[in-house]
């Protein structure tokens, strides 16, 4: 029998590690399977789409036994409860047990809501298919109502909370699908209000300024309204309460505000930050040579800014073909090497045709950003899945 490899998540690190794992094994040469929640991957990036309403949610889904080649590796379909990397053993919570030699944890995040009265119980967040999908089906909604109790101006009051990368993304899709409810509902535009809260002093903290003032700019003459420097204090069924006290009505709260490392890992005993673990420079959990993890669930300490990486994926998927590499190289008993993130920028969506962002050290805005955005998703899909990945989910 041979090395058994245990994938935990098939999102962009794990799709990547199995994918170029499958181009570098030779047959019989380790036992790999792969767990996932969903006999499907998903494409992250793409929530916000699917979330406004702008493109089907399936569009963003790919099976995952048309990427994955489960002649040559297991799937098993099923949701992870717990890892016990002392007994080299991870627990699914319909009760299977599965063994490993090697683990590779890539479960991806989940929403960070710093204990926000209400958060959990009242807004909708862009965490995975089918939470989009309510996103999308609740605005439809809320127009429907709106139709019937026209006095009800907090059914089209639509607050994101947080204007980091993913509350703008949604904020830009959601001005390009309103137009179209409000003329499938019948509904005047100016009855719609779209806020983007966000507790730092500018919206994208930290991003180049000339690219935010690009952004706040188009985003608020679509109708976006921004409350800058305004952190969300509570959010109750009603809307959400800021810390100047005021209070907007809205039915509708879309919480954008950052992420965590899935819970999965610190349930299990690893020292996390964030629900993170930082990894050493072969991506290893300290304490343990075995147990790989990569994407969200991990912390890379940027060295040239003393911080860590913020959280993509473009550094799940670096990582996710640098651990394969070693992999192979550890079961063929070879030296492995050292993760090194190459990191190329970061272009962010708008709505269509409009985006922002740095590559190198160039900026880019407008169209150009959003080609550019494309070919990056087109590129991923290619990796994955080929030329044929690419005619079958191009949003083009
Ligand atoms: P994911 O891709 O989230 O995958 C995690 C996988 O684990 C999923 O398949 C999930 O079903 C599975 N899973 C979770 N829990 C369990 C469990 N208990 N048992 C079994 N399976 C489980 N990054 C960029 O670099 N560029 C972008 O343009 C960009 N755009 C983004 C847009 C949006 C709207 C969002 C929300 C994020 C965006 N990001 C972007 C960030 C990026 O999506 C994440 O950093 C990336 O998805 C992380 O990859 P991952 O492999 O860690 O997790
Ligand atoms: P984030 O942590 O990057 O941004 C969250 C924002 O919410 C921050 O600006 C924060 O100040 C704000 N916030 C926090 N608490 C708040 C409060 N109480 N009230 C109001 N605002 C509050 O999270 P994200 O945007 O979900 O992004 C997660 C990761 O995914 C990041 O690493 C990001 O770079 C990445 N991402 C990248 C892209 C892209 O490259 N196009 C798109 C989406 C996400």
């Amino acid at each position: 029998m041979g090395t058994k490899i245990v994938i935990l998540g098939a999102g962009y690190g794990g799709v990547m590690t199995s994918v170029k794992l499958q181009k570098i094994l030779n047959y019989n040469e380790a036992e790999v399977t792969v767990v996932n929640q969903h006999d499907y991957h998903y494409l992250t990036t793409w929530l916000h789409l699917p979330a406004a309403g702008t493109i089907h949610h399936d569009n963003c889904r790919i099976d995952i036994e048309s990427i994955i080649d489960t002649n040559q590796f297991n799937f098993v379909k099923g949701t992870v409860e717990s890892i016990q990397p002392d007994n080299k053993q991870v627990s699914l919570a319909d009760g299977r047990v599965l063994d490993y030699d090697y683990l590779v944890v890539g479960l991806g995040s989940e929403p960070e809501t710093f204990g926000i009265s209400g958060l959990k119980e009242h807004a909708f967040t862009i965490s995975n298919i089918n939470s989009v999908r309510l996103i999308k089906e609740h605005i439809d909604y809320m127009f429907a109502k709106f139709t019937q109790e026209p006095d009800r101006a907090d059914y089209l009051t639509f607050i994101v909370g947080g204007a980091g990368f993913t509350g703008m993304e949604f904020v830009g899709e959601l001005c390009d699908r309103i137009p179209a409810l409000c003329k499938e509902f019948d509904v005047d535009p100016a009855h719609v209000q779209i806020y983007n809260v966000e507790a730092a002093p500018t919206a994208l903290p930290g991003f180049d300024p000339d690219l935010i003032d690009y952004a706040v700019e188009l985003l608020s003459s679509k109708g976006v309204t921004f409350k800058i420097n305004t952190p969300i204090k509570e959010c109750t069924p009603d809307g959400v309460v800021l810390a100047d006290g005021e209070e907007i009505k809205a039915k509708t709260v879309v919480w954008t505000g950052g992420v965590r490392g899935n819970s999965v890992i610190e349930k299990s005993g690893f020292e996390v930050i964030r629900g993170r673990v930082k990894v050493d420079e072969y991506l290893r959990a300290p304490g343990y040579d075995d147990v790989f993890v990569i994407g969200d669930g991990s912390l890379v300490i940027d060295e040239t800014q003393n911080r860590p990486f913020p959280p993509t994926a473009q550094i799940a998927m670096q990582q996710g073909e640098a651990l394969a590499e070693n992999l192979a190289k550890s079961i063929r008993g070879g030296q492995i090497t050292k993760f090194q993130p190459d990191l190329k920028g970061t272009v962010a969506s708008l709505g269509k045709g409009e985006g922002i962002g740095i590559v190198g050290n160039k900026k880019v805005f407008g169209s150009t950003a959003a080609m550019l955005k494309e070919v990056i998703d087109h590129r991923y899909l290619y990796k994955i899945g080929g030329i044929g990945l690419v005619m079958k989910k191009s949003k083009f």
